[in-house]
C-alpha cells in the first residue's frame, strides 16, 4: 500500500510529466511547419523530409498515448484506485511507479 507521501510524490511526477509532454507536442508542431514541402528540394531531400515527418508523427502518437495513460493515472489517484495492478490486483511497487507512474501492471504481471 502506498503512503500518502508517496502518492503526493507520484502525483507531482505525473503532473510534471503531463506538462513536459504537452510542451513537447506543441514544439513538434512548429518543426512540422519548418519542413513543409518545398518544390525546389531534390527527390532525396523530399524523401528525407517525408521520413522525418513519419518519425515525428510516430513520436507524436507515442506522446498522445502516454498522455492518455497519465491522465488515467491522475483519475485513479483522485478515486483512490491508483497503484494497483490491473491484472492481479496487487499493489505496484513505489519504485516501479516512480520510474513509470503510468504503469498499470505490477512487475510480475508486466
Ligand atoms: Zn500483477
Amino acid at each position: 500500500m502506498l503512503t500518502a507521501d508517496q502518492l503526493i510524490d507520484l502525483e507531482e511526477l505525473i503532473v510534471e510529466e503531463l506538462a513536459r509532454i504537452r510542451a513537447e507536442s506543441e514544439g513538434s508542431g512548429e518543426e512540422r511547419e519548418a519542413i513543409a514541402p518545398d518544390v525546389s528540394i531534390g527527390r532525396l531531400s523530399r524523401l528525407d523530409a517525408m521520413q522525418m515527418q513519419e518519425v515525428a508523427k510516430e513520436a507524436q502518437r507515442r506522446r498522445e498515448e502516454r498522455l492518455a495513460l497519465l491522465e488515467v493515472a491522475l483519475d485513479q489517484l483522485d478515486e483512490g484506485t491508483y497503484g494497483r495492478c490491473s491484472r492481479c490486483g496487487e499493489d505496484i511497487d513505489f519504485e516501479r511507479l516512480k520510474v513509470s507512474p503510468e504503469a498499470t501492471h505490477c512487475s510480475s504481471c508486466a
